[in-house]
C-alpha cells in the first residue's frame, strides 16, 4: 500500500532537513529520505569538519606568535588520532539532535535510496510514498579522478577518514576545497603540493583573492606546481606515490588527494519516471521560484548548480516551504550578493561582484576601485608578516558598493555584516560615514581613502 504525505523530500542534508521542518511548522505531513548520513554534506563530510580542522591548523597560528607575545613554552604536539576523535564524537552529536529534531517536528526519516517510479511515486526499499509535492535535495558528490592509477588517490569524503596524518600530500585542484586543505595541511605540518592547471587558483574568484592566496603559497612553503595536468598515479614498492604530470613528475608522495569538482546525484533518482528535465551537466535547472518543468517537483541546494553553499541551500528551503505551505505566495531566494569565505590561514571572504564581473557588467569607465594592503597589528611583533587585503568596488557615480573582498584573519566574521550593508545598498559615503572600532582590521574598510583607483580592464 502507498503511504502518502504532503511532502516528500528526497536527500536529508542542509536543504532538505531545512525545507521539511519549515513544511512540518505550517502543519505539513512530511516524509524526508536519505541513502547515507543525516545532515549531508555539510555536517558529515563538508563545512562542518573542515572548519573543525582549519580550527586545529588556526590553533598552530596561536603557538607561533606566542613566542613574539613573550611566551616560552614549547609549541605542543598535534595527536591527529584525538582530534579526528574528537570531531567524529562531535558529528555524531549532530547526528543525533536531527534526529530528535524529525521526531519532535513528527516528521518521517526513511533510511534508504529513493528513486522516481512515476511523477507522484517514490521508491524506497520497495515501498512506495506519494506525495502532494516533492521536492529534490540530492546535492552534490566529489568527482572521482579518470587518470590511470586514480584507486591510489582520495576525495574530500576520503580526506574526512584519514586516521593519521600523511607526511607528504598532493592536491589536484585550483577550486576553493584545494585551497582550504592545503592551508590546513601546510598548517598542521604537511609537505604540501598543489598541483594546478592555469598559472593561478581560483580563476572564479576576485583577482585580489587570487593574487592574496598566491602569495601566502609562497610564504607558507607550499609547492605550487602551475600549468600541470596529472596524467597517471604510479605506487613504487615503499608505497610512495608518483604524479606523472604534463611536464613533471612529483615524486615520493604519502597521499595524493583529488579536488577537482563536483557532480550532481541526479542518477539515481530515475528522474526520466517523472518527467524531470536536467541541463548538460546534469543539474536541475530550476526557477527563481525553484520550481522544476514538472509543476509539484521542486529542486533546492546544490543539485540545481546554483550557488554551492549551505546558507543557500538552507534559505531556498525555508523559502520554498513558506511558500507552498505558509501560505507566503511570494517567498523565494534572492541569489544576488551572497557572501562566502574560502577557509586557508587567513580566510579570503567576499560578497558581491568581483572586479571582473562589474566591468563586464557596468563599464570600467563606471567604476571606482579602492584597495589597500596593510599587517594588522597582531603582527606587530613578528618578523614574518602576513598582510590583510581589502578591495571595494563601486559605482563612480552613485558611490554604490557592489563588490567588497577581503583577506584577513577574521574575514570570515568581518564580512557577513558588511554584506547587510551592501544587499541594503550602502554607499561608499555609508562607509566613510561610519565610525570604525579602533584597533581592528574592520575599521580599514571604512577608511579607504587615498588608494582609489579607476577600473582597470581585466586581463
Ligand atoms: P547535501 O548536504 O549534499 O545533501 C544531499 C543529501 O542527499 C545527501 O545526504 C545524500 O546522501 C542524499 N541523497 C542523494 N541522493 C539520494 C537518493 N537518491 N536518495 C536518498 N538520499 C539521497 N558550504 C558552505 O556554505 N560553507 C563551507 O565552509 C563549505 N565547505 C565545504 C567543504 C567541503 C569539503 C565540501 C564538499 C562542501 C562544502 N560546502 C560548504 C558546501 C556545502 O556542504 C553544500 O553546499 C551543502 O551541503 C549543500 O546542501 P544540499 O542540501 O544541497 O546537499
Amino acid at each position: 500500500m502507498k503511504q502518502h504525505y504532503d511532502l516528500l523530500v528526497i536527500g536529508a542534508g542542509s536543504g532538505g532537513l531545512a525545507a521539511a521542518q519549515r513544511a512540518a511548522e505550517h502543519g505539513a505531513t512530511v516524509v524526508i529520505i536519505e541513502m547515507k548520513t543525516i545532515g549531508g554534506t555539510c555536517v558529515n563530510v563538508g563545512c562542518v569538519p573542515k572548519k573543525l580542522t582549519w580550527y586545529a591548523g588556526e590553533t598552530t597560528s596561536f603557538f607561533t606568535h606566542a613566542k613574539d607575545y613573550g611566551f616560552q613554552a614549547k609549541s605542543p604536539v598535534l595527536s591527529f588520532k584525538k582530534l579526528v576523535e574528537h570531531r567524529q564524537h562531535y558529528l555524531k552529536h549532530l547526528n543525533k539532535k536531527y534526529h530528535q529534531r524529525l521526531q519532535k517536528d513528527k516528521i518521517t526519516y526513511l533510511q534508504g535510496d529513493a528513486s522516481f517510479i512515476d511523477p507522484h511515486t517514490v521508491k524506497v526499499a520497495n515501498q512506495l510514498y506519494t506525495a502532494k509535492h516533492i521536492i529534490i535535495a540530492t546535492g552534490c558528490s566529489p568527482n572521482p579522478p579518470t587518470v590511470e592509477g586514480g584507486e591510489y588517490a582520495i576525495d574530500s569524503d576520503g580526506f574526512f577518514a584519514l586516521k593519521s596524518l600523511p607526511k607528504s600530500m598532493a592536491i589536484i585542484g585550483g577550486g576553493y576545497i584545494a585551497m582550504e586543505f592545503s592551508s590546513i595541511l601546510n598548517k598542521l605540518g604537511v609537505d604540501v603540493h598543489l598541483v594546478i592547471r592555469d598559472d593561478k587558483p581560483l580563476k572564479q574568484f576576485d583577482s585580489l583573492i587570487s593574487t592574496a592566496l598566491l602569495d601566502l603559497i609562497k610564504l607558507k612553503k607550499i609547492n605550487l606546481h602551475k600549468h600541470q595536468d596529472v596524467k597517471k598515479i604510479t605506487r613504487n614498492a615503499n608505497k610512495k606515490l608518483t604524479l606523472h604530470c604534463s611536464t613533471k613528475k612529483i615524486t615520493h608522495m604519502d597521499s595524493v588527494l583529488f579536488a577537482i569538482g563536483r557532480h550532481p546525484c541526479t542518477q539515481a533518482l530515475n528522474l526520466k519516471a517523472a518527467g524531470v528535465k536536467l541541463n548538460k551537466d546534469n543539474y536541475i535547472p530550476t526557477d527563481k521560484w525553484e520550481n522544476t518543468n514538472i509543476p509539484h517537483i521542486y529542486a533546492i541546494g546544490d543539485v540545481t548548480g546554483k550557488k554551492l553553499q549551505t546558507p543557500v541551500a538552507v534559505a531556498a528551503g525555508r523559502k520554498l516551504s513558506s511558500r507552498l505551505f505558509g501560505g507566503e505566495k511570494r517567498a523565494f531566494l534572492d541569489y544576488e550578493n551572497i557572501p562566502t569565505t574560502i577557509f586557508t590561514h587567513p580566510p579570503a571572504a567576499s560578497v558581491g561582484l568581483t572586479e571582473e564581473q562589474a566591468v563586464t557588467k557596468y563599464g570600467n569607465q563606471n567604476l571606482m576601485v579602492y584597495e589597500a594592503k596593510f599587517a594588522s597589528l597582531y603582527y606587530a611583533f613578528s618578523k614574518v608578516k602576513i598582510f590583510s587585503y581589502i578591495k571595494l568596488i563601486t559605482i563612480k557615480k552613485s558611490q554604490k558598493v557592489i563588490g567588497c573582498h577581503f583577506v584577513d584573519n577574521h574575514a570570515d566574521e568581518i564580512i557577513q555584516g558588511f554584506a547587510v550593508a551592501i544587499k541594503m545598498g550602502a554607499t561608499k559615503k555609508d562607509f566613510d560615514n561610519t565610525v570604525g572600532i579602533h584597533p581592528t582590521s574592520a575599521e580599514e574598510l571604512l577608511t579607504l581613502k587615498n588608494s582609489s583607483r579607476q577600473s582597470k580592464k581585466p586581463v
